[in-house]
């Protein structure tokens, strides 16, 4: 596939739901691909990225941004409280706060910067243990100890487990947004942003069907 074919099949979910294109999102996941495949897609004028580690986006986004202007860059992957200092410099947004530890840390980083990336509150809404993420049951509190915190929070995230129907998900994930009267919802891969978009998805994160499959060998 290519950035084209997901342009318009995004655009397509989207008239298909009654959504704005302008209310959605294309987060092209560059994380492990070939700087050749990245480069192509930054030449076909695609400005957002996501990674899910804080060191492979420092090696690679600088020289990226000599090169071409407007790059908005999303951290997708877990944070260490440790790495949270070089993540606020490089990203725009965060999509995985999902502990108070993180949370305190980013808000003081945030007082000391007079600046924050905003950020969503990454939910584990299929419980599973060895994901990260808040789960369900804890996401109003937490949300409320983030809000108290003064981080621009945005939305929610989640990534359904593989082998359920992440329509299930996605449905959850925009109920406990709108009883904390969140509108952004990050949600929605290569093989199911469709039904993300149909749910309410404001930020798709889609990596192999622009790129192509990762190569970790
Ligand atoms: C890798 C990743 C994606 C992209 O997955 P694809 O299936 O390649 O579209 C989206 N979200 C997160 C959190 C990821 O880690």
């Amino acid at each position: 596939m290519s950035l084209t074919e997901i342009t318009s099949r995004l655009t397509s979910a989207a008239q298909a739901h009654g959504r704005d294109l302008g209310d959605i999102t294309l987060i092209a996941v560059s994380k492990v691909q070939p700087p050749e495949r990245v480069q192509a897609v930054l030449e076909q004028g695609h400005r957002v990225y996501g990674e899910n580690r804080v060191q492979e986006a420092q090696g690679r986004w600088p020289a990226f941004q000599e090169q071409f202007n407007g790059i908005d860059l999303h951290l997708i992957g877990p944070l260490q409280t440790n790495k949270a200092r070089q993540a606020v410099e490089i990203f725009s947004t965060i999509h995985t706060v999902d502990r108070p530890k993180l949370a305190t840390t980013l808000a003081r980083l945030a007082q000391e910067r007079g600046e924050s990336p905003e950020v969503f509150v990454q939910i584990n809404t299929g419980e599973e243990p060895q994901k990260a993420g808040c789960l369900p049951s804890e996401a109003d509190a937490f949300i409320a100890e983030v809000r108290a915190l003064d981080l621009p929070l945005k939305g929610l995230m989640c990534i359904p487990p593989v082998e359920e129907e992440p329509s299930l998900h996605f449905a959850l994930l925009a109920k406990i947004a709108a009883r904390n009267g969140l509108k952004g919802l990050s949600m929605g891969m290569s093989s199911d942003f469709e039904s993300a978009i149909a749910q309410g998805a404001t930020h798709i994160r889609v990596g192999s069907a622009i790129f192509g499959e990762r190569d970790y060998s």
